[in-house]
């Protein structure tokens, strides 16, 4: 089969396309032919390198896949009679969407339905081939039925984003209907995703983009006010955003971003404030003056991934229009070195998708 190796990092010239052996099928997998693929800053990351990390190289890219099941390993049909939305039963030809995290599913963090936190934790395309392929092999665990009438792109761009968005929100943050938020980066795959279900539960919306042209976007997402983070200090503009609206700081900030922003997202937040982070796209050195946080009672709380039963809520409200997947362009999967390129240019507002248009 085709696949994207990285087999060094660097630049998008290490991403080499070639023809591998198709990957075996275990007890309790299942192969999945893959339709699309969304991308994630993860993807430029496990591309780079990180210092002091090694990444299990030569690697297929691509986290979050979406496809139609192609074969079952043994014992992988009757443990997916009952999988799926609403215990619809799996077959071959159906088309699917894959959780991204592979966990040992007998720890105490996996049973308690946090499996990011499981010391065996890995993400596809990160810490075992991913999905940039024809075929891609998973446990069973990690198939879960498409809802009818989501496209094989639509599905691509939920997986990680949406989960990490809900977790940074729901679980982490536990941000409630009235409070006030500020989503750093609002075309970010984790933000667009992040200002729909703030909305959602009725919290009041404020985000920062660097273009005009995303605030347009991300105002018809649902963001109540948007700051031109290019035009003046975030924090100027916020200023006056919370005097408009009677408040003088914000409840939650989701913050992204890290060495550029961090700071000033902490001296943003209420008494008792809450910042999630979940990447550094700026940087990771940040400073924290702890005076502040012990005085005003704030949280800093870090946040990576979600459960497998969360994603299972995500599908039904996207299915059901409550949240809607994002997708900026849609790529080709031989134009691979290109979806990363409009994904490094910060240019992109949602998903970044590569699609692969094979028959069964
Ligand atoms: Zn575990």
């Amino acid at each position: 089969m085709q696949a994207w190796r990285i087999e060094k990092h660097g630049g998008v010239e290490v991403l080499a396309r070639k023809e591998i052996k198709k990957p075996e099928l275990g007890p309790h997998e299942v192969c999945v032919q893959v339709e699309a693929v969304g991308l994630n800053h993860l993807d430029l990351w496990v591309r780079k390198g990180v210092p002091g990390h090694k990444f299990p190289l030569p690697l297929t890219p691509g986290c979050d896949v979406s496809g139609k099941i192609a074969a079952f390993g043994p014992g992988a049909e009757k443990a997916l009679a009952n999988a799926g939305l609403g215990g619809t039963p799996l077959e071959v030809g159906m088309p699917v969407v894959l959780h991204p995290g592979v966990s040992c599913g007998r720890c105490s963090a996996c049973l308690g339905g946090f499996d990011p936190v499981c010391r065996e934790y890995g993400i596809l395309g990160e810490h075992r081939d991913g999905g940039c392929a024809d075929f891609i092999v998973v446990p069973a665990t990690n198939v879960v039925a498409r809802p009818k009438g989501m496209s094989a792109a639509e599905a691509a761009a939920l997986p990680i984003p949406y989960l990490t968005a809900w977790t940074m929100l729901f679980s982490k943050a536990a941000l409630k209907p009235g409070e006030t938020i500020l989503i750093h980066a609002g075309g970010s795959g984790v933000s667009v995703a992040a200002i729909q279900m703030a909305r959602m539960i009725g919290a009041t919306v404020i985000t920062t983009v660097g273009s005009e042209a995303k605030a347009a976007k991300a105002r018809t997402l649902g963001a109540d006010h948007v700051i031109n983070y290019k035009a003046a200090p975030f924090r100027d503009s916020l200023r006056v955003i919370l005097k408009q609206i009677g408040r003088r700081s914000c409840d939650v900030v989701i913050d992204h971003v890290g060495q550029d922003t961090f700071s000033d997202s902490l001296k943003s937040l209420s008494w008792g404030g809450r910042l999630v982070t979940c990447g550094a796209t700026s940087g990771a050195d940040v400073s924290v003056d702890l005076k502040m946080v012990f005085f005003k009672n704030l949280s800093i709380l870090g946040s990576t991934m979600g459960s497998k039963a969360d994603f299972l809520r995500i599908l039904d409200l996207v299915a059901t229009g409550k949240l809607k997947a994002v997708v900026d362009s849609v790529v080709p999967i031989a134009e691979l070195p290109r979806a990363h390129e409009r994904l490094e240019s910060r240019e992109a507002f949602g998903k970044v998708v590569v699609t692969n248009p094979l028959d069964l």
